[in-house]
C-alpha cells in the first residue's frame, strides 16, 4: 500500500478537525446531563416481598435433584402462581445422564400470565440447586448439597413476586413464567447434564415462540452488577438494548453497560435455535457453588432492581 505525502497531511488536518469535534461533544455532554425519560409504567414490585421469597425457598433446604427441598419448592411454586391467577402446567420430561444408564425425571412448571394473549415474553429461571459445593474451600463440605439464595432462589423469588403483582395490574403482553429444572444438574466431566430443562423444554416444544425473553440467573446478591453478556447481545441485541433501556428508567444501577464473556445457561437453547433470549446474571459471586450462597450474601434491593428493571422492558411498547 502507498500513500500520498499530500494526502497524510489533509487526513491528520481532517483528523484534527475530528478531534476537535469530539472535545466540542464532550464538553456538551458535561454540561447538559442526559435526560433519562420516565418510566412507561410505575414501578410496582414489591422487593421485600421478593426477599421473603427468597428466605422460603431456601428454608425448604438444598433443592438438588430427589430432595425433599425440591420436591417442596416445586409444590410451593404452583401455589403461589395459582394465587397469582396464573394458568399452571408442569413440562415433565426424562434424561438420561452423561455415565448413567438410567432415565431420570425432572419437572419445568411454567406459569401463564394472560393465557389467551397472542404477543408472549418468556421470564426464566431456574428452580433446582446444585447437588455438590465443589467450589468449598473446605475439602470435606465439597460434596455437600448447596442452599442455593443466589444460585437457585433469587430468580425464582422475582418471577414470583412479578405473578403477583401482574394479578391486579396485568401486563400489556402475555408473559409464560417458566420455572426450569434441572439447571445445575451437570458435573465435572458431564457438562452436557447442565440446562436439562430448558433444553428439554426446547425440544419437545418446537412450535414454541415467544417474542422475546429473559433467563434470570444469580441476580440475588448484594452488591449485583450486570453486565451485557456476550451471545445474548450478540444474538439478541435489541431485548439487550430494551431491558438496559428500562433499567435505566426504573433507575435500576445494577445494569452497567459493560460487555461479560459468553456465559452458557438457560437461554443457550433458545438463541440456538433463533429465539432472541438473552441472560441476565452476575457471575462475580464468590459464594458460587459452595455450601456459603445462603440469604445473607443477598439483598431485597438487588432483587428490587431486577424485578424494575424486567417490569419495566415488559410494559414498554411492542
Ligand atoms: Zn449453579
Amino acid at each position: 500500500m502507498h500513500l500520498s505525502i499530500r494526502w497524510f497531511f489533509r487526513s491528520s488536518a481532517r483528523r484534527v478537525l475530528a478531534n476537535i469535534f469530539v472535545l466540542a461533544l464532550l464538553c456538551n455532554c458535561r454540561c447538559t446531563p442526559k435526560q433519562v425519560p420516565p418510566p412507561v409504567h410505575p414501578p410496582n414490585f414489591d422487593a421485600n416481598r421478593a426477599f421473603e421469597n427468597l428466605k422460603q425457598l431456601c428454608d425448604f433446604g438444598p433443592r438438588n435433584h430427589g430432595s425433599d427441598g425440591k420436591a417442596q419448592a416445586e409444590k410451593w411454586i404452583q401455589e403461589r402462581l395459582n394465587e397469582a391467577g396464573a394458568e399452571v402446567s408442569l413440562h415433565e420430561f426424562n434424561y438420561t445422564p452423561v455415565q448413567s444408564q438410567k432415565a431420570e425425571h425432572f419437572t419445568n412448571i411454567v406459569g401463564r400470565i394472560l393465557p389467551a394473549a397472542e404477543h408472549r415474553v418468556m421470564i426464566g429461571t431456574h428452580y433446582d440447586t446444585r447437588s455438590s459445593a465443589d467450589h468449598d474451600s473446605k475439602k470435606e463440605l465439597r460434596s455437600t448439597p448447596i442452599i442455593g439464595a443466589n444460585d437457585g432462589a433469587s430468580g425464582v423469588a422475582v418471577l414470583l413476586e412479578m405473578a403477583r403483582i401482574w394479578k391486579n395490574d396485568p401486563p400489556p403482553v402475555g408473559v409464560d413464567l417458566i420455572f426450569f429444572d434441572g439447571e445445575d444438574f451437570g458435573r465435572e466431566g458431564a457438562e452436557d447434564d447442565y440446562f436439562a430443562g430448558s433444553k428439554a423444554w426446547v425440544w419437545d416444544h418446537p412450535d414454541y415462540k415467544p417474542v422475546w425473553g429473559i433467563v434470570l440467573d444469580m441476580i440475588g446478591e448484594s452488591s449485583l452488577r450486570i453486565m451485557k453478556e456476550r451471545t445474548s447481545a450478540e444474538k439478541a441485541p435489541r431485548i439487550i438494548q430494551r431491558v438496559w433501556e428500562a433499567a435505566e428508567r426504573v433507575h435500576s444501577t445494577a445494569f452497567i453497560d459493560k460487555k461479560l464473556g459468553a456465559v452458557s445457561d438457560d437461554h443457550t437453547a433458545f438463541l440456538e435455535k433463533g429465539l432472541p433470549v438473552i441472560l441476565l446474571i452476575d457471575i462475580d459471586y464468590p459464594p458460587y457453588h459452595t455450601t456459603q450462597d445462603l440469604p445473607d450474601k443477598c439483598s431485597p434491593e438487588s432483587l428490587g432492581q431486577v424485578g424494575f428493571a424486567v417490569m419495566e422492558a415488559i410494559s414498554a411498547p411492542h
